[in-house]
């Protein structure tokens, strides 16, 4: 058994799906197989500009926005599919999904619901419609496949942004309804990125989540490995389009890939290695417009030496703390206080007088941290920050320029943190 995810970015047009069959092909044809895959190209975006138009009632760009969607994905269905087939998959996917879509977005606009799952009940369309239009193409070149819908087997507690997979729940139903599919399928589809709360409403994993869904799965499903097959093909050490000097990375430990993750490299949603390596399953990661080519490889095994790798993660919010009344910071209780609302600390530099945090975490958990803190701390929240990292640095490693604002060396990284200009 195999998983295997194909993202957006693959899926972004009619060239990008018509790729597809060369890629299942390639791999593991004789071996089960389950394909999740994400939303179209940019539909995710679409999706929350259209949740955000109808949150200010401006329906009438809500609309505007929807229609263009609609006519996008009926523009690739028609390059995909000859006439006939085309309009019978417009026909179901209207009445399946795109005019159950305009009601959740029309109810947004009342705010009858939490905005969170009301913007969640809308973002689901993108990955439902897409594989229902990957589904007929496979079917149009003779795959035979099953189809289920994501949000029946996941199940999670709701939270928002990024909800908790509940796994008992969860295995149950991927034991009972995903399972039996390969009875009588080698091939199963699925969607990422979307699941359901334990009343049922659809709801979200966090952006770029269906790699995480794909390694859920793979968990769940006892798979031999897992494929991420993307455009860009591989880790490296740097992001390709900055750093001309970037070295593919073929070998990784999972804890290496997942710092690079977590340290703000793009390839990977941060959540995905956990659920593999809990049951050792390896992630390929694979070139998708070269089924042939090289990837990266990602397991148990410590890879050493690795070349140094540079990551940037962009958005973090600079804290900084003062004491002004000679009693001493107490990192410790901060980053307690931080875990318990769910702020996400990147960065942390400090001593008894004055401290700096890079974090992530939504408005009201830093106003509900910040008004725990003892009075005669001062605290100053600061615009975006950049925190720039360098895994394994060498001897060669020049500082950073002027734009640093905090710098901080240890034995096996670099970081410093810059203002986002
Ligand atoms: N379509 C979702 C997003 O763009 C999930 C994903 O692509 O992984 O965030
Ligand atoms: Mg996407």
């Amino acid at each position: 058994m195999w998983v295997m995810k194909v993202g957006g970015g693959c899926l972004r047009d009619a060239a990008g799906i018509r790729q597809l069959p060369r890629v299942l092909n390639s791999a593991y044809g004789e071996s089960s197989r389950l394909l999740v895959v994400s939303a179209i190209g940019k539909t995710t975006n679409r999706l929350l500009q259209i949740a955000e138009a109808a949150g200010r009632s401006d329906l009438g760009l809500a609309d505007a926005l929807l229609t263009k969607l609609r006519d996008d994905h009926q523009a690739i269905i028609h390059e995909l599919l000859p006439d006939g087939s085309a309009h019978q998959l417009m026909h179901r996917l209207n009445e399946k999904y795109w005019t159950a879509l305009w009601q959740r977005v029309q109810a947004l606009s009342h705010l009858s619901e939490e905005i969170g799952y009301a913007t969640d009940a809308i973002l689901v369309y993108g990955e439902l419609i897409s594989s229902e239009i990957v589904k007929a193409y496979l079917e149009a070149q003779g795959f035979s496949l099953a189809w289920v819908d994501a949000r029946r087997l996941i199940v999670t507690d709701g939270y928002h942004p990024e909800p908790t997979v509940i796994q008992s729940a969860s295995q149950a139903n991927v034991d009972a309804q995903l399972v039996p599919l390969f009875r009588t399928h080698k091939l199963v589809l699925t969607q990422g990125y979307i699941a359901s709360d334990l009343r049922r409403r659809s709801v979200t994993l966090g952006r770029e989540g269906s790699d995480y869904s794909a390694a859920l799965f793979a968990n769940m499903l006892g798979a031999q490995g897992m494929i991420a097959w993307k455009d860009v093909g591989r880790l490296y050490s740097a992001d390709p389009n900055i750093y001309s000097d970037a070295q593919p990375l073929t070998e990784l430990s999972y804890s290496q890939a997942a710092e690079i993750t977590y340290y703000g490299a793009q390839i990977l949603h941060p959540r995905t290695l956990r659920p593999l390596r809990e049951r050792r399953i390896p992630l390929y990661v694979r070139p998708y417009f070269d089924p042939a080519g090289e990837g990266t490889i990602i397991a148990e095994k410590w890879v050493y030496p690795l070349p140094p790798i540079r990551t940037q993660r962009r958005g973090l919010i600079l804290i900084e703390v003062e004491s002004t009344d000679l009693s001493p910071l107490s990192l410790t209780e901060m980053l307690r206080d931080m875990e318990n609302e769910g702020i996400e600390a990147y960065f942390v530099q400090g001593g008894v007088r004055t401290a700096a945090f890079a974090v992530k975490g939504s408005q009201d958990s830093l106003e509900r941290w910040r008004a725990a803190i003892p009075a005669g701390w001062e605290v100053s929240v600061r615009q975006p920050v950049t925190l720039y990292t360098i895994l394994y640095p060498d001897a060669t490693l020049s500082s950073p320029n002027g734009e640093a604002i905090y710098f901080q060396r240890l034995p096996d990284r670099v970081h410093w943190l810059a203002y986002e200009g």
